[in-house]
């Protein structure tokens, strides 16, 4: 409860303009609420907010047929027009400050058109929880003496207690709270009061942090001596930089080229400047090693992830807003942060499927980027061993500038890679992971006292359980998916819902008794390899086995140390870590994402064999690769095998180009999904005769594919349909969509979703 005292010296927050008569009123905000694709609502500005107002507040006012109040963004404020008649009046306004500034206002309506969403919606989404609620701060009062106080008391003598008061003030020459003054002037509020009343005390309201973070105080260690790929590198980037002009830069340098180092010496030059740099990173990359690799450089280092509280999160964001921070490490919504003079974006590992965000609004960071450092007119530079084909075309066409570090620093060879063919291997036939040639490779490296690093990208034991009897794969009773055997819990699991039961004893297809587990996971490799090497320490890193936080640090720790021989695991263990005792790296399977129906699915597998062999080969102590696979002539596994980027890049290209694939067209695909399978398919169907009648009437070139189920046709008792619409330029597809939706059919039972340049197709 707040004392009587406090309630009168506290204006209220939200400024109410219930006293306004708004008939004259002249002045317009225009407003975005969280729903999709809306032009903004506009409002008249009552008198006592006109003041107050500003693009980039929240403001609450009547929406909808009831008239409920409801917050959205003010986006624009401007004179009212002749058009502007009967217009409702904005209740109040929530912020006292913009929340985003002019540039974050273009950038999310680029982002709303870009994606087909709402610009409130990507509002709402990229401004954290936290600075919304405000967290970790609260309000508190301060009092000080007018400026004019001294000609207000005039030659007046003021009650005793009254003085004090002034002295207290003129004594601390800064604003006090209520409690600190009264015990400096040892009175009550009363005099407090009275002084309030003649104006000689003002009272103002001030938010203050309860919650003070920290950047980790880490040792400081000089830049080193970059090569000259690394000097020509950076010069290519200093060169923007230094004409304040927009480039994006596609640094392709091999792993262990040094492209860290050369990121860090051009922040060095954008800190120079007095601007900041964001770092957006794979979130499993948000290592210590990562971290402490920049803060070792940098003095204000902020680290956003995605497990830090609210009050954290505000903390970073203010500090970041006013300047106090040269370098935001960050995921994807790092490409958001506040700075107040932005001078460098980098995106490590542009690869990487995390950059593109999967629920609205559905933007790539990339994308995001690459329009964030136009609009302020700076590089962007995008650094990876195996660019995306899509950035990679656009250097190719010199639309960006290619940059290439073909080497590792020190003149480290990169990694032989033998490709095993497992078709006729005696062990895996058997149903092992570990094949002959793999079995001696292992043996000898931990006779060698090397250290190992063992990949599969799929998790528990067995990844799919079988009826013995008819040989249907059992499924998870929500989804259409068969179920995982986790040995280790016991249970069969679902890796879509996380479903989990007891095994089922019994078929529920032809209810015959018996079931059989079939293919190995991390956790049967696990077992195969402590039982095949008695002597050797083996670590299982995934998801199961690292979900206390900093397990996986400690892991990573473990094996740096030496205290770990085998380290395995799925994606977790394949990208950025660098141990340089690491002499052979083995891919237990590489056709388990081959033989995805994806279109990128030879391109993932590309990359990810190539990040693997990055894990090796990092120290004069050299290191080799052995990828078993059943699919030895794939193009994706030779061209791996040969770190050829550039040769697998243009037959993917070439690939791509004849079926009119991205890069060479725009994909928007339409996701639908509701519980009964009839409606669902209906609706798409609808929906699907709604567009092709569009494109039909109005000649717009737009291929429309399908509906068809999706990849994954049921999630969560949910049946699900796509639809896929193609089109050389995004554009055509933007128009499509906004003549479209209005005059497409309603439904209430069944949802759907539109996803532009989709990442993931399942
Ligand atoms: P990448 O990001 O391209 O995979 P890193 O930046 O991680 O490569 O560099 C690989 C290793 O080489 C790191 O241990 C790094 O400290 C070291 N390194 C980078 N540049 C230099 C250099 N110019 N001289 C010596 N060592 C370097
Ligand atoms: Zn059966
Ligand atoms: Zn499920």
């Amino acid at each position: 409860m707040k004392s009587k005292q406090q309630q009168l010296f506290e204006p209220p927050e939200e400024l109410s303009a219930w006293e306004v008569a708004a008939e004259q009123d002249r002045t317009v905000a225009e407003v975005v609420f969280n729903r999709p694709l809306e032009t903004p609502y506009s409002y008249a500005v009552p008198e006592a907010l006109r003041e107050l107002i500003t693009p980039g507040q929240r403001v609450k006012a009547p929406f909808g047929r009831g008239n409920r109040h409801i917050a959205g963004f003010c986006v624009n404020v401007r004179q009212a027009a002749e058009t502007d008649r009967r217009l409702k009046e904005i209740e109040s306004v929530l912020d006292r400050e913009p929340l985003v500034d002019s540039q974050m206002l273009e950038l999310t309506r680029w982002i709303a058109d870009r994606y087909l969403c709402g610009w409130g919606q990507v509002l709402q989404s990229v401004i954290p929880a936290g600075v919304k609620k405000k967290a970790g701060t609260r309000l508190i009062t301060q009092l000080s003496l007018a400026e004019n106080a001294v000609a207000l008391i005039g030659e007046k003598k003021l009650p005793a207690k009254q003085q004090a008061v002034v002295d207290a003030l003129t004594q601390a020459n800064q604003p006090m709270r209520i409690e600190e003054l009264t015990a400096a002037a040892n009175c009550g509020t009363g005099p407090i009061q009275s002084l309030r009343t003649k104006n000689i005390v003002i009272a103002h309201r001030e938010r203050t942090n309860n919650f003070a973070g920290d950047f980790g105080d880490v040792e400081k260690i000089d830049d080193l001596t970059l090569n000259e790929d690394q000097q020509n590198a950076l010069a290519s980037i200093v060169a923007p930089l230094q004409s304040g002009e927009h480039q994006t830069l596609l640094l392709h340098g091999v792993t262990g080229s040094g492209k860290t180092e050369v990121y860090i010496q051009a922040i060095r030059e954008v800190v120079s400047y007095g601007r900041q740099a964001i770092v957006l990173v794979p979130e499993i990359s948000l290592t210590p090693q990562t971290i402490r690799r920049f803060r070792s450089r940098f003095d204000s280092v902020a680290v956003l992830h995605s497990h830090m509280t609210d009050s954290e999160r505000h903390w970073h964001w203010q500090q970041i807003a006013r300047g106090a921070i040269q370098v935001i490490v960050g995921a994807r919504s790092a490409v958001f942060a506040p700075t107040p003079q932005l001078g460098l974006i980098v995106i490590d590992e542009e690869h990487e499927t995390t950059f593109k965000q999967d629920s609205t609004p559905r933007y790539h960071a990339r994308e995001v980027a690459r329009k964030r450092a136009m609009l302020a007119k700076i590089p962007l530079v995008l650094g990876t061993a195996t660019p995306t084909l899509e950035s990679w075309w656009r250097a190719k066409q010199k639309l960006d500038t290619l940059v290439s570090m073909p080497r590792r620093v020190q003149t480290l060879p990169l990694p032989p890679v033998t490709i095993v063919d497992t078709r006729n291997d005696p062990r895996i036939r058997k149903g092992g992971a570990i094949g002959r040639v793999l079995h001696n490779t292992i043996g000898q490296a931990l006779a060698d006292n090397g250290q190992i690093i063992l990949f599969l990208n799929l998790r528990g034991f067995s990844p799919t359980v079988w009826c013995i009897s008819c040989g249907e794969g059992i499924k998870c009773p929500e989804c259409d998916v068969t179920l995982n055997w986790h040995k280790d819990r016991g249970e069969v699991v679902c890796h879509l819902c996380d479903h989990s039961a007891p095994p089922p004893r019994q078929c529920p297809v032809c209810e015959s008794v018996g079931v059989r587990y079939f293919g190995i996971g991390t956790q049967k490799l696990e077992q195969e390899v402590s039982s095949l090497f008695r002597n050797a320490k083996v670590l299982r890193m995934d998801s199961d086995s690292m979900r206390k936080p900093g397990s996986h640090d400690e892991a990573l720790t473990a094996f740096r140390a030496g205290e770990v021989n085998v380290l395995l695991g799925t994606q977790m263990i394949a990208k950025g870590l660098d141990f340089p005792n690491v002499t052979l790296v083995g891919v237990i399977d590489a056709d388990t994402i081959l033989h995805q129906p994806d279109l990128r699915a030879t391109e993932r597998t590309f990359q990810l064999l190539a990040q693997v062999s990055g894990r090796t080969g990092r120290s004069e102590r050299g290191g080799r690769v052995l990828v078993q696979t059943s699919s030895p002539a794939e193009p994706a596994v030779i061209h791996a095998s040969n770190h050829d980027y550039i040769s697998f890049a243009q037959e993917e290209l070439q690939h791509r180009r004849d079926g009119l694939a991205p890069p060479f067209s725009h994909l928007a695909r339409v996701i639908f999904r509701g519980e009964k399978d009839h409606e669902v398919r209906t609706y798409a169907r609808e929906f699907a005769d709604a567009i092709r009648a569009i494109t039909k009437e109005l000649k717009i070139p737009v291929r429309v594919l399908g509906p068809a189920p999706a990849p994954i046709a049921r999630v969560r008792a949910h049946y699900r349909y796509h639809l896929q619409m193609s089109a050389v330029e995004i554009g055509v597809l933007q128009s499509l969509w906004r003549l479209a939706v209005p005059k497409l059919p309603k439904t209430s039972n069944v949802e759907f979703a539109v996803d532009v340049d989709p990442v993931n197709m399942r």
